[in-house]
């Protein structure tokens, strides 16, 4: 609706399919800030194929980490379908088992506010919950006690009366009880997006419960994908003769179209062949 703020499902329903270029950006990152290229790849797919995504990214960032990882899973099945392979070690018997886990079961979270207030002692605290943007600096800032303090400058508010902003030093130098308090508040307080998997082992019939992060699991899987990505555009461009950039703009579903037909060309040449044979 035009003049209405975007929210976090509009957001996700304008997404296009991934295209092979935001797979060899995955590909291209190994070593990368995960956090931040989770919020490249869906400011890439509001916008078309190869532009330049402009101020989709400020929309991305603005988003909750919850409303993120919710984006990420809408695009996912846009883009690959809602069945989502992944693999569990038994924590008891190290056996190995594959997963196939159903999208579509995730329900919408309820609404999250965007600020709360911690009462701790005689503390009194405001935060703001963190959006994918403050994620994503926290990140880059480095893991644990860097990130974290990071992370809590980025989103206070107001600390016993006094108001932001604040340095990445004030916030370490609030008090560890305190500053757990927040943490677990600000976490109570964020809608899980995440699947607490419960199941048997075939193995060993030991019970295994695991939490299955989303996000790591769709990033992990699109890493995968980019190994094949070279291999899939050689096979396109000598059957078409199709430029590179022309392949990776394709969504992935109509490569793979186009890959299926291909191989059954192959298939129907070799039968061909074989009853030339007889
Ligand atoms: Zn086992």
């Amino acid at each position: 609706m035009p003049g209405e703020a975007p929210t976090a499902s509009t957001l996700a329903g304008r997404l296009r399919p991934l295209s092979g270029l935001e797979e060899e950006l995955v590909h291209a990152d190994r070593e990368g800030n995960a956090v931040a290229l989770c919020n490249e790849l869906l400011a890439r797919c509001l916008a078309r194929p190869g532009r330049d995504p402009g101020r989709a990214r400020a929309e991305v960032d603005a988003l909750l980490v919850s409303e993120r990882d919710l984006a990420l899973v809408a695009l996912r099945q846009r883009s690959l379908g809602s069945e989502l392979a992944m693999e569990l070690t038994c924590p008891a018997c190290g056996a190995d088992h594959d997963l196939v886990i159903d999208l579509t079961r995730l329900g919408a979270p309820p609404p999250a506010p965007r600020e709360i207030e911690v009462v701790h002692g005689d503390h009194r605290v405001r935060v703001r919950l963190p959006t994918a943007r403050d994620q994503a600096v926290a990140a880059a800032a480095g893991a644990l006690d860097a990130g974290r303090a990071t992370l809590l400058a980025a989103t206070l508010l107001e600390l016993d009366g006094r108001p932001g902003p604040f340095t990445v030093a004030d916030a370490a130098a609030i008090d560890p009880e305190l500053r757990e308090a927040i943490d677990a508040a600000v976490e109570d307080a964020l809608p899980d997006v995440d699947l607490a998997l419960v199941t048997t082992c075939s193995t060993c019939d030991a019970g295994i419960e695991a939490p299955v992060y989303l996000a790591e699991v769709i990033l992990a899987e699109l890493r995968e994908r980019g190994r094949q990505l070279l291999r899939e555009v050689h096979l396109l461009a000598r059957t078409y003769h199709w430029s590179e950039r022309q392949i990776l703009s394709l969504s992935v579903a109509r490569r793979r179209a186009y890959l299926t037909l291909i191989e059954a060309d192959h298939d129907a040449a070799l039968v061909l062949a074989g009853a030339g044979d007889a």
